[in-house]
């Protein structure tokens, strides 16, 4: 083991740049672990993967798969091996920070975004995240997105909308985060010129009309691209499925009471994805709580500058008098009817964190928004499929993410315990690889971060 990670060390210790340069030089084989594939399947026991140039080349049980000679071979015995996780809801601007006000005046608007946000990515990245969505930011985000993909940032892969469509005007934040509209044509102009200037998707946020978002959608889908819907209010639900809008945000997270029951099920009939977003204030509040030591993290203090540290536990004081959580009595007694409503009636599920808004953080979102799915009527497996397969679906890249098959981008995670019997195992991610680059390695498994791949 200790040849081998040393090996590994050699080769990404070559001062290149590229994506490509930060792959080990030979085929890496995963041996021993339970492999999850991302379907609703069966794992594989004594499970195999091997990686090699950045892809997936084998996978299957230990006496199917042939190992090249050549590779190294990670021991990933007593684990779980699966495909990295895809959040389709992140704000990769955000650290968990109490209230949003406070946060951007001490982001001085956006002077400090840049410092903010490889925090955030590499906090998703260590969490299993190897590709996410991020639903508003202004178009820094843009560049942010290469640098990542360059590999001269760890974090996930990320899909981005830029600023958001909205009628209101949101307080508090600046004014790139967000395009204000006012009439039907406008929306579609704007939405036009979003991506010409690199939106992914579009992100639709409140006071939209019926007409605003069939503008919204008609010049998105003339591009190919994909509309996700900021919704609660059943009328503005209505819309968007007359529209057409692709991604149901927030339905069903519970700051609405149940919705009517006809309305489930056509976007459960339609097939519509729904990415919940539960566990952002309904399960991270009676957590904390019920455990505010989550907010002294020792690794959430080494990974801020002192002074973001400060001011993040100076916003979490007294975190019930924050804004976020005004309804929150409310909502927690709402949360687990309006959340199962969607998964009884069989809707198409993708899994969402909205991290990391407040006190929801990154380190931690996924595996608590799992975990709350599955306390809604979701199984282990069928959470972990929607994290990783639906979700691949959902950001239109299934031809190359969310499943472990032979051809596909090695996006790959070892998790220290069975997720299958408690999902919150997936606290405990030890190895993550994207792309066919090892970026993180916890160091008792593995051998010390720094020296297998890019420690951070
Ligand atoms: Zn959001």
């Amino acid at each position: 083991m200790r040849v081998l990670v040393l090996f590994i060390t050699f080769a990404l210790m070559l001062p290149l740049r590229a994506q490509e340069s930060l792959r080990p030089a030979v085929p890496v084989a995963l041996v021993g672990g339970m492999l999850l594939d991302g379907y609703e399947a069966e794992p594989i026991h004594h499970g195999v993967v091997v990686f090699d140039a950045g892809r997936i080349t084998a996978v299957g049980s230990r006496h199917e798969v042939d190992i090249p000679d050549n590779a190294v071979i990670i021991d990933a015995g007593g684990r779980t091996i699966m495909p990295g996780l895809i959040d389709a809801h992140v704000h990769v601007d955000l650290i968990g920070h109490g209230e949003y006000d406070d946060y951007y005046a001490f982001l001085g608007g956006m002077e400090r975004l840049h410092e903010a946000m490889p925090i955030a990515a590499k906090q998703m990245l260590r969490a299993g995240v190897t590709s996410a969505v991020d639903l508003g930011a202004p178009f820094q985000i843009l560049e942010f997105r290469e640098r990542i993909r360059r590999g001269e940032i760890p974090g996930p892969r990320l899909t981005v909308s830029g600023p958001w469509i909205t009628r209101v005007e949101m307080a508090g934040i600046p004014d790139a985060y967000e395009v204000v509209i006012s009439s039907a044509e406008e929306a579609g102009r704007r939405t036009r010129e979003l991506i010409e200037r690199g939106s992914d998707v579009i992100k639709t946020w409140v006071g939209l009309t019926a007409a605003d978002y069939r503008a919204v959608v008609e010049a998105a889908h003339a591009e190919g691209v994909k509309v996700h819907a900021h919704l609660y209010d059943p009328v503005a639900i209505r819309a968007a499925i007359d529209a057409g809008v692709d991604v149901f945000q927030h339905v069903g997270s519970a700051r609405n009471p149940p919705y009517a029951e006809e309305l489930v099920l056509e976007i459960a009939h339609k097939s519509i994805p729904v990415v919940q977003t539960i566990s952002h204030r309904i399960w991270v509040y009676p957590a904390t709580v019920a455990f505010p030591e989550r907010l002294h993290d020792p690794v959430y203090k080494k990974d801020l500058p002192a002074d973001f540290y400060a001011e993040f536990m100076r916003s979490t004081e007294n975190f019930h008098r924050n804004s976020y959580f005004n309804d929150i009595g409310r909502e927690i007694r709402n949360a687990r009817l309006s959340a199962s409503q969607f998964i009884d009636a069989g809707a198409y599920m993708g899994v969402g964190t909205d991290a990391a808004s407040p006190l929801n953080m990154h380190t931690e979102a996924i595996w608590r928004e799992m975990s709350a799915l599955v306390d809604s009527g979701m199984t282990p497996i069928q959470v972990i499929s929607a994290a990783t397969k639906t979700n691949a679906e959902i950001i239109g890249q299934i031809d190359r993410l969310g499943t472990l098959e032979a051809g596909k981008l090695a996006d790959i995670i070892v998790v220290d315990g069975n997720p299958l019997r408690n999902v919150e195992a997936l606290d405990h991610v030890e190895l993550v690889i994207k792309d066919g680059a090892i970026w993180y390695a916890e160091e008792a498994a593995f051998g010390p971060v720094t020296e297998i791949g890019h420690g951070f």
